[in-house]
Order: structure tokens, then sequence, then C-alpha cells
């Protein structure tokens, strides 16, 4: 018999990116297309039934071939029922009812779940999660995000919100968090938190520094120059990045002393600054962890970079089918 396929959709206010995979994680092929999100986000459902529809004519792929389509999206994803609320990227405001609607248009089962878990789901499976059963991943990009996986399973938490790690508070009279409280990890490891927390630190720093000239002269500053001064032993990005760390270290001690993981994996746009930020929170992390649980969890930097959403998607299919066994 012909083994069944996946087809995995990573969701983003920019691009949406499709692959078809086989039920062991390779990726067979890939494409993608660019978001629609004008009148209130209405034309992206249909673009995506489109873009399937026409790549499995292209491939000569019937629908039957296939075990089911998972896509991570942003937003408030309801899971059990299929629907997404409140994804402002993507102009949805009111409920968006993606399941019946994919189903209705491919005719192949559907599953959906946020994009942050379901980057989560790929790193665990295929990427630096080397599959095992619980693995925590922390996203470091416009925001901070992540995912929990324990004994294999996605935990999703009373009303879906588990996972929220970008909301651990980590300075209780730290920055306004847009969650409306102070200090969240979101406020100083984010691309935009880490160059807040730079400009802050800019105002009290004395010495001589290449990245404090530029706040001072009001440069546009991003996270990468910081992260690249502090390379260049630049010593003001130095006691930054130290900063950033410290934080990143203080919520992953916390969430390895409540959940154990064998590995915290750290993916996003700031971890591209690879074992320079690993080996510090590393580190650091020694400090807030219950010495057990130091001794046995990895902190790893992600792997699979852009395909972790297509790859933790499609494994939506398998983890629905093997709860429905
Ligand atoms: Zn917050």
């Amino acid at each position: 018999m012909l083994e069944k396929k996946l087809i995995g959709i990573d969701l983003g206010g920019t691009t949406v990116k499709f692959a078809i995979l086989t039920t062991d994680g390779q990726v067979q092929t890939k494409w993608s297309i660019e978001t629609d999100s004008s009148d209130q986000g209405t034309k992206i459902v249909p673009s995506i039934i489109e873009s399937i529809l026409h790549h499995l004519e292209l491939y000569g792929m019937q629908k039957e071939e296939f075990l089911g389509i998972g896509m991570g999206s942003p937003g408030s994803v309801n899971h059990a029922e299929g629907t997404v609320i409140g994804a402002y990227n993507l102009n949805w405001r009111t409920t968006q009812n993606i399941k019946s609607e994919i189903e209705a248009g491919t005719g192949i089962p559907f599953v959906i779940d946020n994009d942050a878990n379901v980057a989560a789901l790929g790193e665990q499976w295929m990427g630096a999660g080397n599959n095992e059963p619980n693995v925590v991943f922390v996203t470091l990009g416009t925001g901070v995000g992540g995912g929990i996986i324990l004994n294999n399973e996605l935990t999703r938490g009373a009303t879906g919100a588990a996972g929220e790690i970008g909301h651990i508070v980590v300075d209780p009279h730290g920055f306004d968090c847009t969650c409306g409280n102070k200090g969240c990890l979101e406020t100083v490891a984010s691309a935009t938190g880490v160059v807040r927390l730079a400009r802050t630190m800019a105002e009290t720093f004395a010495g001589e520094s290449l990245l404090k000239e530029s706040i001072d002269n009001g440069d546009s500053v991003d996270a990468k120059m910081v992260f690249d001064a502090a390379r260049e032993d630049d010593i003001f990005a130095n006691l930054v990045v130290d900063e950033v760390c410290n934080y990143l270290a203080i919520a992953s001690g916390n969430i390895a002393n409540m959940l154990n993981p064998s590995t915290i994996v750290i993916g996003g746009g700031v971890s591209r600054a690879g074992d320079f930020l690993l080996n510090r929170i590393t580190e650091k992390f020694k400090r807030y962890a219950f010495p057990p649980i130091y001794d046995h969890t990895k902190i790893k930097i992600a792997e699979l970079g852009n395909d972790a959403g297509v790859i933790g998607a499609s494994s939506l299919v398998l983890n629905q089918s093997t709860a429905e066994v």
C-alpha cells in the first residue's frame, strides 16, 4: 500500500508556506504564496484552498493520498473547533471557521493550532528536540512565544493558552508589557525588547562604547546590532547581552524546575546570535535551576529555521490520528 502523505501549512502575516511531507517528517516538496490580508482577511482561506488544489493537480496527486492537513496560525486558535480569532496581522478580528472551510474545499481532514505550538512540535520532532518526549520551545522574535511538549503531547492547558512563555514575569518592576503586566520576558528578550533594554541601560552607562554612541546619536539600532557589537567586545553591548541572557536564564530556570524537560529549545530571529547567546544563558541558567534538574536539562538553539512551522503543522495530523485511535 502506498504510504499516505501529510500537508503542513505555516500561515504568517506576509507569506503562507506549504509542504508535502512523509509521515516520518521528511519534506518532499514545498512552496509558498503571499498572504493577502485585504478585505478583512477574507481572501486568505480561499487562496490556501486554491493553492493546495493547484499543487495536487500539478503533482498528479489525489486527496485520498493524504492523511490530513495541519496548519499553524497566528491569533487565538480553538484547536477543537478549528477556528481562529484575533489574528490582527491577518485582519481576522472575528471568528474564522478555518477547519470547516478547508475541509469542504479540499476534501482532506484538517487540524490547526497556534504558530508557536506548531513550531515547538516541529523542533521537538525533527529539530533540536531530537524527538525526545519532554521539550519546551521558546521563540524570540518580534514577540516571545513558546510551546510545551510533555510525554510527546502538546500541552494546551485549560483554555488553550499554555506556553505563553513571553509573559513569564522576570522583573516585577520592569517595563510595561502589551499584555498589561510589568516585566514580562517579552519586554526584554524580544527583538524590540533587547533594543529597549539597551536604550534604558545607555542612560546610565558612562564608559566608552560605539553602541552607546549610536543610541545617543539617535541612530536606528536593532537587536542584531546589539549582539554584533557585543561580539566585537563592546563593553556596553556585553552588559546588555548579559542582562538579556540573565532574564532568559530566569525564565528557563522556572520552566525547567516546573516541567523538567530534557531540552529547552530557543528559536526565532534573536536566536540567530547562536552559541554566543546560548553559552551565556547556559552559564546563568545554573543559578536558577534546581541542581538535579540542571544536570539533566540541555538548552539548545533551534535547528529547523523557517521549516519548523510546516513540519510541526504536519505533525498535528499524526498527533490527531493517534489520539483518535
Ligand atoms: Zn506580558
